[in-house]
């Protein structure tokens, strides 16, 4: 299930922010995300604006320091949501 895919992926990431507060570029796990794609909505770093994203560059909007910590604080209150549903099916067991 490709849905369910894209949710581990975010919990990976919201991982990653726990951790440094920041996030990570898919292709490039060692770089950190410098712009976010509006067009296919995607954090990406400066390298795969300059490769991937160059035909459309007016659709990158650069990322602040802010809008990352906003984005793990949805995901990290996300993934809190998520374990006390995984904590009550355990103790419903
Ligand atoms: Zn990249
Ligand atoms: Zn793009």
């Amino acid at each position: 299930m490709p849905e369910k895919r894209l949710l581990n992926k975010q919990i990976v990431k919201a991982l990653e922010c726990s951790g440094n507060l920041m996030i990570l570029c898919d292709a490039h796990p060692s770089r950190d995300v410098d712009y976010y794609c509006t067009q296919e909505k995607e954090f990406i770093c400066n390298k795969c604006a300059l490769i991937k994203h160059s035909a459309h560059m007016e659709s990158l909007k650069e990322v602040a320091r802010e809008e990352v910590d906003n984005h793990c604080e949805k995901l990290l209150t996300y993934l809190e949501l998520m374990r006390n549903r995984i904590t009550q099916a355990h103790e419903k067991v």
